[in-house]
C-alpha cells in the first residue's frame, strides 16, 4: 500500500491515519515461517515540526516451532513502532534503520512495516521469552517441570566437600 503524504508534507501538525494488512507468511524466522496469519497495522503519519513521523501498532499471532524446546506454539505478538519518513537524506551518515525515504511524496507502507516487523522479532523464535528449553541430559522439556537429573555440582563446592570429608 502506497500512502500519499503530499497533503501533510508542508503542513505542521497535520496527520494522515492508515490501516492495512501485511502478508508475511513467507518470512522465515528460526526454522519456520511462523507468520501464517495476517499482520494488521493501524497507525498514522504526522508532520511534527516539519518531520514526518510514522507510528503504528502491528499485531498478529505467531504459529511456530520453538528453537529452544522444539514445541509448536501459538503466541500473539504486538509491536509499537515508530519511524521517520523523509523526502531526502541530507547525507548518508544520517540514514539509520528507522529512517525511510519517500518516493514522489508517497510512503511504501508494505516495505516500511515489513522492515519494522522484522526488526522487532528476535533472531531466535521462542515459544515464550523465558523458555527453559530441554534438559541437555534427559531431553525433558523443562517448561513442563523439572527433571530428575541433578544439577551440575559447582566445582568449588566439590573441592570444599572433599576437604570436609578428609577431616
Ligand atoms: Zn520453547
Ligand atoms: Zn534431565
Amino acid at each position: 500500500m502506497l500512502l500519499s503524504l503530499s497533503k501533510i508534507i508542508e503542513t505542521p501538525d497535520s496527520s494522515i491515519p492508515f490501516e492495512t494488512e501485511l502478508d508475511l507468511s513467507e518470512l522465515a524466522f528460526g526454522n519456520s515461517c511462523p507468520v501464517t496469519e495476517k499482520v494488521t497495522a493501524v497507525g498514522s503519519v504526522k508532520n511534527t515540526a516539519g518531520v514526518l513521523i510514522l507510528k503504528a501498532l502491528l499485531q498478529t499471532t505467531l504459529h511456530g516451532v520453538c528453537d529452544r524446546c522444539c514445541d509448536s506454539f501459538t503466541r500473539p505478538v504486538s509491536f509499537d513502532i515508530q519511524a521517520v519518513l523523509t523526502t531526502e537524506l541530507e547525507n548518508e551518515d544520517e540514514a539509520d534503520i528507522w529512517t525511510f525515504l519517500l518516493e514522489n511524496d508517497k510512503a511504501d507502507l508494505d516495505e516500511i512495516l515489513t522492515t519494522a516487523f522484522v526488526l522487532n522479532m528476535d533472531s531466535k523464535l521462542l515459544c515464550k521469552p523465558d523458555c527453559k528449553g530441554l534438559c541437555f541430559r534427559c531431553g525433558r522439556n523443562l517448561n513442563h517441570g523439572d527433571c530428575a537429573c541433578r544439577p551440575e555440582a559447582d566445582p568449588r563446592l566439590a573441592v570444599l566437600g572433599q576437604l570436609l570429608k578428609d577431616k
